[in-house]
């Protein structure tokens, strides 16, 4: 009974370590969902980066388009005879110049819009980058937590091990049924003056007297855990009940 209270002790503890186990991977979530938002939002400042390239690129090539359009007129100016013709030809390359202006103009305005993003984008990068190292040095520290829990859990189970071999084969099966029955805490529980402490009811008086006496092992009537006597277990010159 001795022994077994030992491995109890040994089982509740490593009940919490597997309670650790599955609990600390489960910090690492947020760190996902964060990650993922980081690496949105750089893709975003990129795209607007980019996305003024291009426009740049657009203004460009219909600037070169209009040139060429103009060149086009002017050579056909030449062979113009009649004077409307020969004006309203005028008025179209100057229509097109006005574009030209038109779209100068937004090329300047896109080229400092570029530069105030440029320098938007290096300071996410910055940040950003810095964020990721901090969720990194977390999420290595849970991990680390992790690994301590399951250190911690093989040793109590190496502890363990010996220690229930030396449990008589019926007290331990009634001790696992009971453990298993409960699915978490404990399955050997001290009388509490006529009560039993996992259950809180009370117990029969000769029920009560057998285990003071600590000479038999009894279960409460009412959880089926099994009861013992904290007096009994304070000092080692006690007679311990057979398993
Ligand atoms: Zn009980």
């Amino acid at each position: 009974m001795r022994t077994l209270l030992r491995v109890q002790e040994l089982d509740l503890k490593i009940e919490a370590c597997q309670a650790r186990e599955i609990e600390i991977p489960k910090q690492k979530g947020k760190f996902d969902i964060q990650r993922k938002r980081l690496a949105a939002e750089l893709e975003e400042r990129e795209k607007a980066c980019k996305d003024l390239l291009l426009e740049q690129r657009d203004c460009e090539k219909e600037i070169e388009q209009k040139n060429a359009q103009i060149a086009k007129y002017q050579t056909q100016l030449l062979s113009l005879k009649k004077n409307e013709e020969y004006q309203a030809m005028l008025h179209e390359i100057d229509l097109i110049k006005k574009q030209i202006a038109i779209k100068e103009e937004r090329i300047i305005a896109i080229m400092m819009e570029t530069d105030a993003s440029k320098a938007r984008l290096d300071e996410d990068r910055k940040r950003i980058s810095a964020e990721l190292k901090d969720i990194d040095r977390q999420c290595a520290a849970i991990d680390a937590e992790l690994a301590a829990a399951i250190q911690e859990r093989k040793s109590l189970d190496e502890q363990r091990t010996p220690l229930a071999a030396q449990v008589g084969a019926d007290l331990l099966t009634r001790y696992k049924r009971i453990r298993a029955s409960k699915k978490t805490g404990s399955a050997l529980v001290p009388l509490n003056g006529e009560v039993c402490s996992g259950c809180n009811m009370r117990v029969t008086p000769q029920i009560v007297n057998e285990v003071l006496a600590g000479h038999k092992v009894h279960s409460c009537a009412h959880c089926g855990r099994l009861l013992y006597d904290r007096s009994n277990f304070t000092d080692d010159a006690v007679d311990l009940p057979v398993g």
